[in-house]
C-alpha cells in the first residue's frame, strides 16, 4: 500500500482515483493537464470532468487508464454559483512552484535499494542533532560538491567531498559522518512558496512557508518541472544520510500556511483554520494565520501527513515549529500514531514549546507549550530556552550576558544547577517528565549564531578572527550543553565558529550569508576537534538509558562559589564521572572526591580520554579558567 492518504490521487497503472473533501462545494470538476504550468513546452489542457458526489462532503472520480505524471487541479462551485480553482491539498506530487498537482507512481520514485533503506540504530546512544538547511549545506563553492549539485538534495549523495575538492579536509556529509552527531535536522524540505522554483538562484528563504505539505520542495531538485524528480532526489538524499549512519529529522511547519488562501482553505473554507470573532484569520503563528489542530479536519490532515513522510520518505523524526500553536491532545496522538508504525518508536519528536502570539484554540484544548510538558507523552520533547538563556543570555537582549559568557551570578548558577537536576535531583525536574524530553542547545537557525553573539557582546567587529577567549567560551558553552542531561542540539557550523556577520534574522538570505563556509573547518580546526572529542566522550557520559525516568544517579559536588559540579555513575571503562563548569577567567580550586581520577576533558582538549593513559589527578585540583571539565574514575 503506497497511498495511505484518505484523499488525493490514488494511482495504479489501470486507473487513478481522485478523492476530495469539499464540504461546502455544490459541485467539483477535475481538470487534467500535460504539464505543471502553461509556460512549459508541451503544455496542453487534457479536458475536464465532473466528479461524483458529494457523499458526506467527499467528491470522487475514477479515471480509467494510465495517468502517470499527468497534472491536475479542481474547479469548485459553491451553492451561489461562485467558481474557485485549487490544487489538491492532499497532493503527493506537483509541478513547478506547486501550482498544479500531479499523479505520481511512487514506486518509480524509489532509488535502488530503497525497500531496505533504514535509519540508524543508535544502540543506546542519546541523540545529538545538527541543524542545517539543504541549500546552506553545500552551496559554498569550496564545498567540494559538483557545481550542479550545490545547494540541492543531490549534494548529500556525494560521499567523499573535501575542501576545494582537494586534500583531505572533509566537507558536507563526508565531514558529518566523522563528527559524532546522530541526526541531521533539515529546515523545511516540504514544498514552500517563498522561492521561485523557476529561478531559485534569484532568491533565498529558510522555507517556513508551507505550500504543499506532502511534496518535497522543488528548488532543491535538479528539475522542479517534473514532479517525480524532486521526490526521487529527496529520497536519494535521505538514503545517503542513512548510509552515512545518520538519521534525518524533518522540520515541519503545520502551524500555518504560506498563504491564507491555501489549497486547504480553497477546498474547505473555514474548516482547517482558527478565526477571530469577526471571522478574520487568527494569527498565533505571527505569519498571518493559524491552523486548527484542535479540530478534526486539520488534526486528521496532520496525522496523515506525518505518517506519510515517515513511511514513504523514511524520515527519522520531526521537529515541530511553534508547537504551542498545536494542542497537547493532537501532539500525543501524533506520538501514538508514529509508535504504531513498524519501528516507529525510534522516531524523534520534539518542538518549540511556544507560539508567536496567543492561540485561538478551543478553550478546553491545551496548547503544547512549556506549561503543559508534564501532560506530553514522555517521548515528545522541547527546546529548552531556559538553559539557553541561562548559558548565554536571552536572544532578545543581546548585551545581557549569560553564565558561560561573562556573567556567573548566583542566580544564573542556580539555573545551571537546576538544568542538572535531571542527573542529581529528579524530584525537582521542573516541568518535564524526564530529561530525555529536554533539548539542550545554545544556537539554532533563529537569532545570532553563537560566534556572532559572543563577538557582538564583546563589542568586536571581526567575525573572522579566531579570538582565543571567544573560542574558549564556545568550548565552555558546548561543553555544558553536551554534558547537561538532555538531548544534544546545535546549529550546523557552531563547531567552526559559524558567522552570519552579525545578522540575527537571515531568513530571506542572501545565500552567501547563510551558507556554511567550509573553509572555517580549517581556521577553526581546534574547535571542530573539541566537538568531535566531546561527542565521543558523551557516548559514555550520556547514554540514552540515563535520560529515562528513574535513572538519575548523580550528586552535586562541592564547588567554589558559582561554579557547578556533579558526579555521575558510569558503566564500563569508567565507573564514575565528575563534571565541573568554571565560568570564571581564572582557575578555581576544588577538592576532588576520594580516589584517583583520569582527566578525560580538561576544558581545552576533549580527546584526552582517547589516550591509553590519560593524566591522573587527585585531592586538591585547580579547575582551568572558563572550562567544562570531565574526569573519570581510575
Ligand atoms: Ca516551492
Amino acid at each position: 500500500m503506497r497511498h495511505p492518504m484518505p484523499f488525493g490521487a490514488d494511482y495504479t497503472p489501470e486507473r487513478t482515483v481522485f478523492r476530495l473533501w469539499a464540504p461546502q462545494a455544490a459541485g467539483v470538476k477535475l481538470q487534467r493537464f500535460c504539464t505543471g504550468s502553461d509556460e512549459e513546452p508541451g503544455a496542453r489542457f487534457l479536458g475536464e470532468v465532473p466528479m461524483r458526489g458529494p457523499v458526506e462532503g467527499v467528491f470522487t472520480y475514477t479515471a480509467p487508464g494510465n495517468l502517470k505524471n499527468e497534472y491536475y487541479q479542481y474547479l469548485l462551485t459553491d451553492s451561489n454559483g461562485n467558481v474557485t480553482w485549487s490544487a489538491d491539498p492532499w497532493a503527493l506530487a506537483c509541478g513547478v512552484n506547486g501550482q498544479r498537482s500531479m499523479v505520481v507512481d511512487l514506486a518509480e520514485t524509489d532509488p535502488s535499494g530503497w525497500a531496505k533503506d533504514r535509519g540508524p540504530d543508535l544502540a543506546g546512544k542519546a541523540p545529538v542533532i545538527w541543524e542545517t538547511h539543504v541549500r546552506d549545506f553545500s552551496s559554498d563553492p569550496r564545498s567540494g560538491v559538483t557545481p550542479a549539485h550545490r545547494g540541492k538534495y543531490l549534494a548529500f549523495t556525494e560521499a567523499d567531498t573535501t575542501l576545494d575538492g582537494a586534500g583531505d579536509r572533509p566537507t558536507c556529509l563526508n565531514y558529518l559522518k566523522q563528527l559524532g552527531v546522530t541526526h541531521i535536522q533539515l529546515m523545511p524540505i516540504f514544498d514552500y512558496g517563498s522561492v521561485d522554483e523557476r529561478c531559485p538562484e534569484g532568491g533565498y528563504n529558510w522555507g517556513y512557508d508551507p505550500e504543499n505539505y506532502n511534496v518535497p520542495e522543488g528548488s532543491y531538485s535538479s528539475d522542479p518541472y517534473h514532479g517525480e524528480v524532486r521526490i526521487r532526489e529527496c529520497k536519494e538524499m535521505i538514503r545517503a544520510i542513512h548510509r552515512a549512519g545518520l538519521g534525518v529529522v524533518m522540520d515541519v511547519v503545520y502551524n500555518h500556511t504560506y498563504r491564507n488562501d491555501s489549497w486547504l482553505e480553497r477546498t474547505a473554507p473555514g474548516e482547517y483554520y482558527r478565526t477571530m470573532p469577526d471571522g478574520s484569520p487568527a494569527n498565533a503563528s505571527g505569519c498571518g494565520n493559524e491552523t486548527a489542530s484542535d479540530r478534526k479536519p486539520f488534526r486528521d490532515y496532520m496525522l496523515s501527513s506525518l505518517r506519510y513522510w515517515a513511511e514513504e520518505y523514511h524520515v527519522d523524526g520531526f521537529r515541530f515549529d511553534l508547537m504551542a500553536v498545536h494542542d497537547v491532545e493532537t501532539m500525543n496522538l501524533v506520538r501514538a500514531a508514529l509508535d504504531r508504525l513498524p519501528g516507529g518508536e525510534r522516531l524523534l519528536t520534539y518542538g518549540e514549546p511556544w507560539s508567536a502570539l496567543p492561540t485561538r484554540m478551543h478553550p478546553e484544548a491545551i496548547p503544547a507549550g512549556k506549561a503543559a510538558v508534564r501532560q506530553f507523552n514522555s517521548r515528545l520533547g522541547i527546546f529548552c530556552d531556559d538553559t539557553r538563556n541561562a548559558l548565554v543570555g536571552s536572544p532578545f537582549t543581546v548585551f545581557e550576558k549569560g553564565y558561560a559568557n561573562g556573567n556567573p551570578t548566583d542566580k544564573l548558577a542556580e539555573r545551571i544547577r537546576a538544568a542538572a537536576h535531571g542527573w542529581c535531583d529528579r524530584a525537582r525536574l521542573g516541568y518535564a517528565n524526564n530529561p530525555g524530553q529536554i533539548l539542550q542547545y545554545a544556537s539554532c537557525h533563529d537569532n545570532y549564531t553563537l560566534w556572532d553573539r559572543l563577538t557582538i557582546e564583546e563589542g568586536a567587529q571581526n567575525y573572522d578572527c579566531m579570538e582565543p577567549h571567544r573560542l574558549q567560551c564556545c568550548k565552555l558553552v558546548s561543553g555544558m550543553c553536551l554534558t547537561l542531561p538532555g538531548l544534544g542540539f546545535f546549529l550546523s557550523g557552531e563547531e567552526f565558529g559559524r558567522t552570519k556577520h552579525g545578522d540575527g534574522n537571515s531568513y530571506q538570505g542572501p545565500e552567501e550569508l547563510n551558507r556554511l563556509d567550509w573553509g572555517r573547518t580549517e581556521l577553526f580546526a581546534d574547535l571542530v576537534a573539541w566537538y568531535r572529542g566531546l561527542l565521543g566522550l558523551r557516548e559514555w557520559l550520556v547514554p540514552m538509558g540515563r535520560l529515562q525516568p528513574e535513572r538519575a544517579k548523580g550528586d552535586y559536588l562541592e564547588v567554589p562559589e558559582n561554579c557547578v559540579g556533579f558526579r555521575l555513575d558510569g558503566e564500563g571503562t569508567w565507573s564514575a564521572f565528575l563534571v565541573y563548569y568554571n565560568p570564571y577567567e581564572t582557575g578555581k580550586p576544588v577538592t576532588l572526591p576520594a580516589g584517583e581520577w583520569q582527566l578525560l576533558c580538561d576544558g581545552k582538549r576533549s580527546d584526552l580520554w582517547k589516550n591509553d593513559a590519560p593524566p591522573v589527578v587527585s585531592g586538591g585540583w585547580m579547575l582551568p579558567p572558563c572550562s567544562a571539565v570531565v574526569l573519570g574514575s581510575c
